[in-house]
């Protein structure tokens, strides 16, 4: 069982299904929104996640995209396009165990911060590179 929820509680999530892939997002609205200089995402198939407390504020962070978050403490924990969604890409951060969900690579380093680096041998993606949308 994946389960995971914001930082004061009100909203939980669970996740019924197998990881696609995880990795690193370095666009400007995963940093603009969460205000991190990268975002850890692990993508599951849409279906597969559920709310199991409280509900999220929903954003609509693009024409194509929304961003759920907690509308109390902020914590944001998804993205996904709202047009016949096929996967949900779930904030890592948010899962109540991190560390089960290693990324494999990083997407748009076109805007990566240069002052933020990270010493790993990942495939790297100028765009949106195996994510594919
Ligand atoms: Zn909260
Ligand atoms: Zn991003």
């Amino acid at each position: 069982m994946i389960e995971g929820g914001c930082h004061c509680g009100a909203v939980r999530y669970r996740i019924e299904g197998e990881l696609i892939d995880a990795g690193y997002c370095h666009c400007d609205i995963c940093r603009q929104t969460t205000g991190a200089p990268v975002l850890a995402w692990a993508t599951f198939p849409f279906g597969a996640f559920h709310y199991t407390q409280g509900a999220p504020t929903v954003y609509h962070s693009s024409d194509w995209g929304q961003r759920e978050f907690c509308g109390g403490c902020g914590t944001q924990f998804c993205y996904h396009e709202r047009k016949d969604p096929e996967s949900i890409d779930v904030n890592i951060g948010t899962l109540d165990d991190p560390e089960q969900f290693e990324p494999e690579y990083h997407i748009f380093v076109a805007e990566q911060l240069e002052w933020f680096d990270v010493d790993d041998d990942l495939p790297r993606y100028d765009d949106s590179g195996r994510d594919g949308d």
